[in-house]
């Protein structure tokens, strides 16, 4: 329906028909989008706020580029993919030019299924069966991926986590098992011997598997933790990783599906990050791909997508249909015509700035994590100890959703993370409004 509705009736709609389960933001009023443009989303009675939230939205709430490319190919053929498009290989093609390491892509349609296809290509290559996960890491709302979630698993799921699935310890220097001072985490030595701590429990923890008797497939992170607070892993971790999973005959998943596409700008890619020459052999994408329009994928190498499942092959009804493809290539020329990586790089740089110093003023911001336009703003009770402030960080959203027109949300395993990870057009007017509003709030909030 185009008609204005009444918010508390579709709320009450949606009581009677929706599971009660359903996640959504604001759960204690909840927003109702009566259009969304750019950087910006509109409510019910068409106030304008600022979108700091829709990372999946990623060149912008209905980019008319991105619409324009979705709607012609609409009208033009849905077919699904065992009819053959030039728009699937053309796709992969763009898609594997970012990834030179790769060569070989399976389309899926949620990064969920990406996973679990990842897994099962790990498990089909290899021969294994187990995973390693990082602490409170989120890989998707499926069975199999569920039981890869600490995020979901440590905090009352259903599905506990089973005997194939290892936990490492987070490589986050500032909350982790082996923790940094302020002052260290800025000394490039210190990150390094922190990082190598880290990837050494992952061979333990490799070989204490196979004491079991068990075989590791694969370890899955990402490259940059979202859901899981904002952890940048330091230099050289991953390519650690890397060596001890491969001697053991794993192979390495990354999880880009909320890093990817330029997020963390100057790179496509959140493993590309540290530049030291780590290579994963899969990659799974999704939710910036599409730019709202449901589409993901698994990169990897040919020998490992050919030894997928036997004799009975890989389809997916929907995964890869050519309005999908059509949705990818125009994100992926938007961000190319719109210089969104160094637009993403530039204000990445800009905001870090700015929110470091609002770090000086308020000694509840305990820690300032992030890259490009993907930022964490880990709010503590005390910065000594880094008790972490829940409490704060909802109260702090809900007032700035309320008085500034800022739509913002808190994550992590004690979601007391503000996360900043607007669409990629965020500008330096942006910045100021939302780091002055943060600034007001939680002046008021100290009172
Ligand atoms: N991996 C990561 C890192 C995610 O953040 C998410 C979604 N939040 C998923 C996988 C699952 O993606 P989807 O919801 O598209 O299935």
């Amino acid at each position: 329906a185009t008609e204005p509705r009444n918010k508390n009736d579709v709320l009450s709609s949606r009581k009677n028909t929706i599971g009660s389960t359903c996640q959504l933001f604001y759960s204690d009023d909840p927003f109702m989008v009566s259009r969304g443009s750019m950087q910006y989303l509109y409510d019910e009675q068409g106030n304008k706020f600022i979108d700091c939230i829709s990372n999946v939205q990623h060149v912008g709430h209905c980019h008319p580029a991105v619409v324009k490319a979705i709607s012609h190919q609409l009208a033009t053929s849905t077919c699904n993919v065992r009819f053959v498009s030039p728009l699937l290989t053309d796709c992969a093609e763009q898609l594997l030019a970012t990834l030179p390491h790769l060569d070989t892509v399976l389309f899926c349609n949620s990064g969920s299924e990406a996973n679990d296809l990842a897994l099962r290509l790990a498990r089909d290559y290899t021969g294994h069966t187990d995973a390693i996960v990082i602490e409170h890491a989120y890989h998707g709302h499926v069975t199999t991926t569920m039981e890869m979630s600490p995020y979901k698993f440590d905090h009352g799921s259903s599905l506990k986590q089973p005997e194939w699935v290892h936990v490492a310890p987070c490589p986050d220097v500032y909350r982790g098992k082996y923790r940094l001072t302020d002052a260290e985490i800025k000394d490039e030595g210190k990150l390094l011997e922190a990082g190598e701590k880290y990837s050494k429990d992952v061979e333990n923890i490799i070989k204490k598997a196979e004491n079991n008797g068990r075989t590791v497939a694969a370890y899955f992170a990402e490259a940059l933790q979202s859901c899981g607070g904002q952890v940048i892993p330091p230099a050289k971790y991953f390519q650690d990783v890397a060596k001890y999973v491969r001697q053991h005959g794993g192979v390495i998943v990354i999880d880009e599906v909320q890093t990817g596409f330029g997020r963390i700008g100057s790179k496509y890619w959140a493993h590309q990050l540290h530049d030291d020459g780590f290579v994963p052999d899969i990659v799974t994408m999704g939710k910036p791909m599409g730019n709202g329009f449901p589409v993901s994928a698994v990169v990897t190498k040919r020998k490992i997508a050919d030894a997928l499942g036997g004799k009975v092959g890989y389809f997916n009804t929907y995964g890869g249909n050519p309005v999908a493809c059509a949705a990818v290539m125009s994100v992926m020329k938007v961000i190319k015509d719109e210089n969104l990586l160094d637009h993403s790089e530039a204000m990445g740089q800009k905001l870090g700035v700015a929110l470091k110093k609002l770090q000086e003023t308020h000694p509840s911001i305990g820690d300032i994590r992030g890259v490009g336009l993907f930022w964490g703003i880990d709010l503590v009770k005390d910065r000594e100890t880094r008790e972490p402030d829940q409490k704060l960080a909802l109260a702090v959203i809900l007032e700035l959703r309320r008085n500034y027109g800022v739509l913002l949300n808190a994550d992590g395993p004690h979601t007391n993370i503000l996360k900043i990870k607007p669409p990629l057009c965020f500008d330096q007017n942006n910045i100021d409004e939302v780091v002055n509003a943060l600034d007001q709030v939680l002046t008021i909030m100290r009172r």
